[in-house]
């Protein structure tokens, strides 16, 4: 170990620092990666896979912006699923099932192979900071590392506690130590630092399982991908299952409360609250007779399974007992039990924009540290503080998504304005502009950007470039070409929709919520030859994202023009004295927030927690009729 001096450091090779670290890397940044343990990089902590509601359209805003937790989670995929396509495209998401040695060997791969990149495997005990400016880090093995910016991505590891039961035990994931001295470091410049729980099920030898007696769920028969680059889908794929707890499991788990760490006080951290332990569940809902449970493969070649919705930190033996009562598992032998993990994380709102600290300059914080939970969410905090980290050293602008351009936009807004008071996870709900922030338009809203910024490659904007191009012909052939009744009204009456009874255009049956495009394929040899016409490549997007285009048009011009009146709203100032009580449409804990913390403008009352998307429809709406001019 030759080289002391960096461009950047990222400390932690997670989800966050590994994305960090390529992004910095990347944008020509002389960058230093040090981990822990140089052969568990991008573990995946908990469930086997990435993406799913909210956070599947995360992965592909990372894959757009140049990220790579995308290419990599094609890469080591073992089902696909497109989740919630029942409902409208805002809600579609991609989630991918993966082979956790793979995805972590896959990323190992990329990292060692990205230019400007190193890694050293050691413990950071210090950051050092000279005149209020981060300036390197110490190490374990007290090695000083000087640095011009330094991204902190600990994620579970700073002072992590391991609870099972009665047992307790310092360490930042089962199997590895916990990190110690950071966190007392930065308690002592006057950082704010709180503590966090969360908690993982057992896994389980898939030879001991009765198939069975569970409930198949297979990939999708059509499996995508999540990266807008040349990677592939899936030719075979690995079945999830289903299957159910019963009032006995429910009696057994009870067994264990009074030796729970949970229930006896010895973990003071707030869990997440979407994702609760199975003894959190059979309290809060206490009249619910069974729960579901997901059955994932852990891989390609390993017998382990997951368990998901079985989290746990009750006594080994309860955990046990337990899922022996459950139908498929009677036989079940267990690789890992069950835990939870107490862990330090730096409230949020300590962070600027760019996830750099407002106490010491050019350090950043990104990911689980941050009070975040979710792959997802660390992958693309690393990210944004890489990007963000390499500006501010260039002396560049930074760059902010807002909340109308991206999930990322919204996650970071959400974290440095209202803080956290759970582990934060990502859901459709958080974002106001849901139709905008769609899964299948990553690429259209932020390649250019980051392209613009020296990250995403020319290639990924000459096949956006490429998207659109064709999206707009294909959308504007459909919107031209006429069909006759002779050529609809067997297709329409087959979809049990009324027949045409004259000539009308491609769109207009497009509009009908039975219809899509492959049922005009089916009924228009010229859409056909259209179609075929088209690179292979972009084909199945183009025709995607034409038919959402066409289809969805009216919400989508919609919720931008509340988007731009929202982004002009920003600066509407709110009057000091307004009376938010006399707004009865106003949820009463808007009111009460609104009345304490008077907020100058609309945008800030939007940011407050408890202050919903629909309070501040209320609130445009009272002061657009107030503010006529600004109209
Ligand atoms: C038990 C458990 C249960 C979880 N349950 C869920 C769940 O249900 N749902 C969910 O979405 N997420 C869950 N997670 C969280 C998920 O694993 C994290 O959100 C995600 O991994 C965070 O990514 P990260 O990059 O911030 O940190 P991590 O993935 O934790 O990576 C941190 C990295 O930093 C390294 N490191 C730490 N300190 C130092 C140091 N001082 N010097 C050098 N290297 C250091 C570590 O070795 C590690 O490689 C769980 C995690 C655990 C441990």
């Amino acid at each position: 170990m030759t080289d002391l001096s960096y461009d950047i450091i990222v400390v932690g090779a997670g989800h966050a620092g590994a994305e960090a670290a390529a992004a910095a890397a990347n944008m020509g940044a002389k960058t230093l990666l040090i981990t822990m343990n140089l052969d568990t990089i991008c573990q995946m902590s908990c469930n086997p896979a990435m993406g799913g509601v909210a956070k599947g359209q995360i992965v592909r805003e990372i894959d757009a912006l140049g990220g790579y937790s995308g290419i990599i989670t094609d890469l080591s995929m073992i089902q696909f699923r497109m989740l919630n396509l029942s409902k409208g495209p805002a809600m579609w998401s991609p989630r991918a099932q993966c082979d956790k040695m793979l995805f972590s060997r896959n990323w190992h791969h990329q990292l060692e192979n990205t230019q400007n990149l190193s890694l050293w495997q050691d413990e950071v005990v210090e950051v050092i900071v000279r005149d209020g400016v981060a300036s390197g880090v110490r190490t374990r093995m007290n090695i000083h590392f000087e640095a011009k910016a330094v991204i902190l991505t600990n994620g579970t590891f700073l002072n992590g506690t391991i609870y099972i039961g009665e047992q307790s035990w310092t360490g930042g994931r089962i199997g590895e130590g916990a990190a110690h001295g950071l966190s007392d470091q930065l308690l002592q410049m006057g950082f704010e630092v709180d503590r966090l729980k969360t908690g993982t099920p057992v896994r389980i030898d898939g030879r001991t399982i009765h198939f069975n007696r569970l409930e198949e769920q297979p990939g999708d028969v059509h499996p995508q991908k999540f990266s807008y680059t040349d990677t592939h889908p899936l030719q075979k794929q690995r079945s999830c299952f289903l299957a159910y707890t019963n009032e006995q499991t429910h009696d057994i788990l009870r067994t264990g409360f009074d030796r729970s760490p949970l229930y006896t006080g010895r973990i003071q951290g707030t869990g997440p609250r979407y994702c609760p332990s199975i003894e959190t569940k059979i309290v809060r809902f206490a009249g619910k007779q069974r729960h579901q449970l997901f059955v994932e493969p852990e891989g390609w070649t390993t017998h382990s399974y997951y368990l998901n919705g079985f989290s746990s930190s009750l006594p080994l033996e309860v955990q046990v007992d337990a899922l022996h009562t459950i139908s498929g598992f009677e036989e079940a032998k267990i690789f890992k039990p069950g835990y939870a993990i107490e862990y330090d994380y730096f409230p949020p709102t300590q962070l600027n924009y760019t996830l750099e600290t407002k106490k010491v300059e050019n350090l950043y914080f990104a990911g689980q540290i941050n009070g975040t939970t979710g792959y997802e969410e660390a992958g693309c905090q690393g990210l944004m503080a890489g990007i963000n980290a390499v500006l501010k050293i260039q002396g560049r602008p930074s760059f902010v998504l807002n909340r109308t351009q991206a999930y990322i936009g919204v996650l970071i807004d959400d974290l440095v304005t209202k803080g956290v008071d759970e582990p934060y996870r990502m859901f459709t709900s958080r974002a106001e502009y849901r139709i905008l922030l769609r899964q299948d338009n990553a690429d259209v809203r932020l390649t250019e950007l980051s392209h613009n910024i020296g990250l995403a490659s020319d290639e990924r904007m000459r096949r956006v470039g490429e998207k659109v191009r064709y999206t707009q012909q294909l959308s504007d052939f459909v919107n031209e070409t006429p069909v006759t009744p002779a050529e609809a009204n067997t297709m329409l009456e087959q979809l049990d929709t009324p027949p045409i009874q004259q000539r009308v255009r491609l769109v207009n049956l497009l509009l009908r919520p039975e219809v899509d495009m492959n049922h005009l394929l089916e009924i228009s040899p010229e859409l056909q030859s259209q179609v075929e016409q088209l690179p292979e490549e972009v084909k199945t997007d183009v025709v995607k994202a034409a038919e959402i285009m066409l289809k969805y048009q009216r919400y989508i011009e919609k919720e931008q023009d509340v988007a731009s009146r929202i982004l002009k709203f920003e600066d509407i100032v709110l009057p000091d004295d307004f009376d938010y009580f006399s707004l009865q449409s106003l949820s009463y804990e808007a009111r009460e927030k609104l009345t304490k913390m008077r907020p100058h403008t609309i945008g800030q009352a939007s940011r407050i927690s408890g202050v919903s998307p629909a309070d501040v429809s209320v609130l445009l709406i009272t002061m657009n009729h107030k503010n006529k001019p600004i109209e």
